[in-house]
């Protein structure tokens, strides 16, 4: 065993605390896991395609009549729909023979061979009857009972109905179905190809160019070099987070799914290549997680020990692939749960285990990663001098593992607390049940999370300082907070001139930035914060803070700006951390100054910052591991269910629906551009080739030139033919390789002003440190 292991910790006789016993129940679990185990809940059907996937080509031509029928089932996103649809369909031609719901849905279960495994659970959403709870009878925190008494007691005992069960989808089925159409297998070849010429570029220079991608990042390299990913291996991302369905009702639901990094970045975000593992409905937030995802990681351990067997229409063989997890990613919250750590209100709570000590205020419970040590000072474990944020240190497996072995062997529960505070681990995390060699193990494969990061948290809190609205603890007095600007009028003329900025961005920006002072705490989305506190705020904010906390924030905007980018050269990482560090240096003594009532100041978001550019060297750009991806899974999932009377249960059947659907189009290309999933090109449009696509409006005849007219043509475009009076038809806009649309003056110069998005964007190079 390799020094500072924990693998023996998993075969303890004696673990004292409750808590500890049941999460290593769950890692033992994993451990065990085999894929025919009839716990994961998988059919025989299933686990037979999923050993034994079919080798022939997909079905690319299917009968005129049974593809209406999958269109129909893939552009309607409820059984009504459908029905009102075929129903029409029918009185226009009432001799086609179009299946039912049911059997459209069964054909495309069978063609995909995706299935999801039901599970049970707390009425209440404490717990999941999986794991070390499968033997109980009711929930061991909230005591509610597993199955209806009523009908277990009139059928004496024979009929279980759970009060609440929940999805999971295995995630070998969904890979498989990836590799079965040449054309989506060839995109998942990304990662053999990019992996070879990575190390080539290594070889022969020596370091990267740019950063691009996870696998540019020296853990997956050193990965790749030692062997424990091959190129015919599958990669993985697993991320996980919370929401809200309905702002003021308890509607809590959670969302898991993968990201197949063996998908090039441009391709592996996209919602038809997001592979969704499982859901945690509500009404409550889950109490124990550990025992929700522990199907979905049977499954994947599973995998990673038996191999994942696939059929790829590429290399036209099979391949046995093992299944890598590369990366764990979540909001702060979530995180916490998934790794086992004590959270980023811990005197050690950085989720990255740098060991990096907080400090608390004098009747406070919460630490803060202050790196100044406050003046007249005393709070007793917190009196540690200045912390030189050039030193931090880096997350260390081995430093990791010994305090969790330190930490499970607590001998009762008050000396668990104590180790807990002192070791910022608070249990081990379920994903230590998986293959060691097999995934980059925590805390290396704790991914950072820069939504979260940069549009909320620190979002969140220069506002708060700037409108005075932080909380002030006496005898600290906001009269002499002279950063707290954004007051009265000053505030309400700086939101009318956010909004006011709307024509001024360009429309590849998506959402602009409403009035924030209006919106501020009333649905303000992470996207209008990026753009408010990144974007527009250097401009609108200058004149207005006072110079020196302008000149520190801009250290803010250009640090982030560079880690925020999808290509980050090494220069960019220099500049970014000098920035960063210096942002974070004199935050401190401009806001917090050593005063031990301000210390609630520097937030956990202030100690994230700094290790964002080191973050880039281990595992890529920031971007490629942060929680977009879920967010709007979520959130495009979550837009479809609203509506309905169980929203919970609907969510399930729609990321089932979704699934099946990203697989079909997977399987069957051609299928792609219809229905809700679709990604084809708009009604109407005309594909130029090489990312270029011209979209309505558009003339409907050519109409001919006149002669000044077409010289100036012929002087732009050498090419056309010399005749007279050629003839041309326009088109309002023009779709770029980037995804960007261009719009023409023929159909702008029609709308008002406040209708239009014009905008011209400018980079300038210049660096104020
Ligand atoms: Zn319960
Ligand atoms: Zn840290």
């Amino acid at each position: 065993m390799p020094p500072g292991d924990v693998e023996d910790l998993w075969l303890q006789d004696t673990i004292h605390c409750d808590n500890l016993r049941t999460a290593v129940e769950f890692v033992k679990g994993l451990q065990g896991a085999t894929l025919d185990d009839p716990s994961l809940g998988m059919s025989d059907g299933a686990l037979h395609r999923l050993q034994n996937p079919p080798h022939e080509q997909s079905p690319r031509v299917v009968d005129k009549v049974t593809r209406l029928a999958i269109d129909l089932f893939l552009g309607n996103p409820s059984e009504a729909t459908y029905e009102t649809n075929c129903r029409a369909i029918l009185r226009f031609q009432p001799d086609l023979d179009l299946m039912s719901y049911y059997k459209v849905k069964s054909l495309v279960a069978n063609l995909t061979g995706i299935e999801s495994v039901i599970h049970h659970m707390c009425v209440k959403s404490c717990i999941a009857y999986t794991g070390p709870f499968v033997d109980l009878d009711a929930c061991p925190l909230c005591s509610e009972l597993w199955y209806d008494q009523f009908r277990l007691e009139s059928s004496s005992g024979l009929e279980k109905v759970p009060h609440q069960e929940f999805h999971t989808i295995p995630i070998g089925p969904q890979l498989q179905a990836l590799y079965r159409s040449p054309e989506s297998a060839s995109h998942a070849h990304y990662l053999r190809s990019e992996s070879h010429r990575v190390h080539a570029e290594l070889d022969h220079a020596g370091s990267l160019d740019q950063y691009s991608d996870v696998l540019h990042g020296t853990d997956l390299i050193k990965a790749f070099e030692d062997g424990r990913i091959d190129e015919n291996d599958i990669v993985l991302m697993f991320s996980i987070n919370g929401a809200q369905l309905y702002a003021k009702k308890a509607s809590a639901c959670w969302i898991y799914i993968w990201v197949l990094l063996n998908l090039s970045p441009a391709e592996r975000y996209k919602k038809k290549r997001v592979f969704i593992g499982g859901f945690i409905p509500g009404p409550n937030n889950p109490k124990n997680i550990d025992s929700f995802l522990f199907p979905g990681l049977q499954h994947l351990v599973a995998l990673q020990k038996e191999w994942l067997r696939i059929w790829d229409a590429v290399l036209q063989r099979e391949v046995e692939s093992k299944v890598f997890l590369a990366l764990i990613t979540a909001d702060g919250p979530s995180m916490m749960h998934v790794t086992g750590m004590v959270g980023y209100h811990g005197k050690h709570g950085c989720r990255l285990y740098c060991g990096m000590q907080g400090r608390r205020e004098h009747h406070g419970t919460h630490y803060f990663p202050a790196l100044l040590k406050p003046l007249n000072y005393n709070v007793s474990g917190c009196t540690h001098g200045d912390i030189d944020v050039k030193n931090l240190l880096v997350p260390s497996r081995k430093r990791y593992h010994e305090n969790l072995r330190i930490v499970i062997l607590s001998s009762n529960n008050s000396q668990y607390r104590t180790r807990c505070l002192e070791t910022g681990i608070s249990k081990p995390s379920i994903f230590s049940g998986l293959d060691p060699s097999s995934t980059l193990r925590l805390p290396h494969s704790a991914g950072s999370d820069i939504m979260h990061l940069a549009a909320l948290n620190l979002t969140d809190l220069m506002i708060s300082l700037w409108r005075g609205t932080i909380d002030c603890t006496r005898p600290d007095d906001k009269s002499t907070w002279d950063w707290a600007v954004l007051r009265g009028d000053v505030w309400q003329d700086h939101g009318r001139a956010v909004a006011a900025a709307l024509h001024y961005l360009p429309s590849s920006f998506d959402r602009p930035p409403h009035n924030i002072a209006d919106k501020l705490t009333s649905g303000y989305k992470a996207w209008e914060f990026l753009l408010y506190l990144y974007g527009l705020g250097p401009g609108l904010l200058y004149g207005i803070l006072p110079d020196r906390f302008f000149t520190n924030y801009c250290k803010l905007v250009l640090g982030i700006r560079l880690m925020n980018q999808h290509r980050i050269s090494e220069a960019n990482v220099r500049d970014a951390h000098r920035a960063l560090l210096s942002f974070a240096q004199e935050f401190e003594l401009f806001y917090y100054q050593r005063l031990p009532t301000r210390i609630h100041f520097v937030r956990p978001c202030m100690h994230l910052l700094v290790h964002l550019p080191h973050e880039v060297l281990r595992i890529g750009p920031p971007i490629c591991s942060s929680q977009w991806t879920l967010k709007h899974t979520i959130g495009n999932l979550g837009e479809e269910i609203k509506q309905h009377s169980n929203p919970f249960a609907n969510l399930s059947q729609r990321g089932i629906r979704r699934t099946r659907a990203n697989a079909l189009m997977a399987i069957i290309p051609d299928l792609e551009g219809n229905g809700s999933s679709g990604g084809g090109l708009p009604c109407g449009s005309k594909d130029l080739q090489n990312g270029y696509i011209l979209l309505c409006a558009r003339d409907k005849h050519p109409k001919s030139l006149r002669e000044c007219e077409a010289e100036a043509l012929r002087r732009f475009l050498p090419t056309l033919p010399e005749t007279d009076g050629f003839s041309v038809r326009r088109w309002a806009r023009l779709r770029i390789p980037t995804g960007q649309i261009c719009y023409t003056t023929w159909k702008e110069l029609w709308k008002s002003l406040e209708k239009r998005r014009t905008a011209r964007m400018v980079k300038v190079g210049l660096c104020l440190l």
